[in-house]
């Protein structure tokens, strides 16, 4: 094989790239968008052709392999006709491993992954291990590996990395929950989405572990699907039958492979879902052979994760918490289950086919206002207008900031935790919490 074009010269992309050429193989990128200048220059730097604004076919389709962006979907015409003539499409992650035999320790789930990955990652800091953090979160796995490698990498992944993953092989698998999310990417079919995310665990071995949450049906049902070879490693919030990672009495326990336990006032992380995410945390770094002193000391003093509950300010007696990158339904659950106040909560964005009635109990108990932000709120108004909870409809930040100023009474608190993308609006969600935090320090 001797020619690989890389789509899409994102960080992921680009990444492949270099390592493609050091690898010896003839590089062509191409990206249908305008490329960072950092890009470009990262891959100028190491004299890998490239073009923007545009797929030269001739230039593509002549590919052995192709590298894909997980931002691009199999619909994309010229994904078409390069799965009509048959290349082989993979993704960064995927490449990136075939030229690494560091430990692999990769994280998925419809929420929770960067909380979590960032937790490990803290915790493998912490201890003095040599450890990368890649994937999603940012950083691509196949430049690290090319220029800066590790003997361990925190990896998380999106279905979307997991769609065009074969022969990677991760050492430790965590699979924290799924739930309906960019149903739009797979037809509608919530299995063509379970498929990809059970795909973390394809290519272990009994050497390896996965480590997945006791108590979802879906992952459940999956199980009996599969021969699973590695060493399961289930948790739970409450101890079930089988957990081994639970909390017990105000105890968070883990029972294997070391047994581990700290009080649970101590994590740093609060609300159900961060209990979650601290055992997975916790059993991962416990089975990497991290002390246990280190693991107790991170889990306690881990600062958080930007976007994700995050606490702003309070303004005139009313907490603001900036929860933007709660993108689906499912992650607004967590995030009004563990609101111990009234709450204004702003909802909306772009749309990805959402189910809105498991939040509608949370919504009667806990809101004492709703703010619809969105370019098409429609569907909002569908779903919630008639559950003698004012509402307001705004279509900016600046508009819905103000509509919550005048809405909340000291005591209250306002959740940004909109359950959409946020593409309608804004550039990403960082950008959508950014306009939130400076609009509401202002205020
Ligand atoms: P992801 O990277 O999977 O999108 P994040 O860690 O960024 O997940 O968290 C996104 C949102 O999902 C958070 O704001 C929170 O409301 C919710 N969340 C976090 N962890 C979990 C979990 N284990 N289960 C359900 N929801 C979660």
């Amino acid at each position: 094989m001797s020619r690989i074009v890389v789509l899409g010269a994102g960080e992921s992309g680009a990444g492949a790239a270099v390592l493609a050429k050091k690898e010896g193989f003839d590089v062509f990128v191409s990206d249908m968008s305008k490329i960072k200048d950092k890009y470009k220059k990262l891959m100028d730097d190491h004299h890998i052709e490239w073009e923007e604004g545009q797929h030269t076919e001739d230039k593509i389709l002549n590919a052995d392999e192709i590298i894909k962006s997980p931002g691009i979907p199999d619909t994309a015409p010229m994904i078409v006709k390069v799965k009509e003539k048959g290349i082989h499409i993979i993704s960064e992650i995927e490449f990136a491993g075939r030229y690494t035999d560091s430990k692999m320790i990769c994280i998925t789930g419809s929420n929770g992954k960067t909380t979590t990955t960032s937790l490990i990652y803290h915790i493998f800091k912490e201890a003095g291990y040599d450890v990368g953090l890649a994937g999603n979160i940012g950083n691509s796995l196949a430049l690290q590996v090319a220029e800066d490698p590790h003997a361990y990498y925190v990896i998380e992944l999106s279905s979307f990395q997991l769609d065009n993953m074969y022969d990677f092989r991760a050492n430790i698998a965590i699979l924290l929950n799924i739930t309906p999310d960019h149903l739009d990417r797979y037809d509608f079919c919530m299995q063509n989405y379970v498929d990809a995310k059970m795909r973390i665990i394809q290519n272990q071995t009994p050497q390896d572990a996965f480590i997945f949450w006791n108590d979802d049906p879906i992952i459940h049902n999956e199980l009996s699907k599969y021969d699973i070879k590695a060493i399961l490693y289930p948790f739970s919030e409450l101890k079930e039958k089988g957990s081994i990672g639970y909390i017990e009495e105000g105890e968070y326990k883990i029972e294997k492979p070391e047994p581990f336990n700290m009080e649970q006032e101590s994590l740093s992380l609060t609300g159900k879902h961060n209990i979650y995410n601290s055992l997975a945390a916790g059993i991962a770094t416990n089975i990497a052979g991290i002390k246990k002193d280190i693991i107790r000391q991170s889990l306690s003093d881990f600062p958080g994760v930007e976007h994700r509950l995050e606490k702003v300010c309070s303004v005139r007696g009313v907490q603001y918490i900036n929860d933007s990158k709660a993108t689906n339904v499912d992650a607004c659950w967590y995030a009004l289950e563990s609101m111990k106040n009234k709450t204004i909560l702003i909802i909306g964005g772009k749309d990805k086919g959402n189910d809105y009635s498991p939040i509608i109990p949370l919504v009667k108990e806990k809101c004492a206002g709703i703010v619809y932000l969105g370019a098409d709120n429609k569907k909002l108004h569908d779903n919630f207008d008639n559950l003698g909870i004012p509402v307001r409809d705004t279509h900016s930040m600046k508009e819905c900031v103000e509509a919550c100023y005048e809405m909340a009474e000291p005591g209250m608190t306002v959740l940004l935790s909109p359950c959409c993308a946020s593409f309608d609006l804004f550039k990403n969600m960082e950008d959508r919490g950014e306009q939130f935090k400076t609009l509401v320090r202002n205020l």
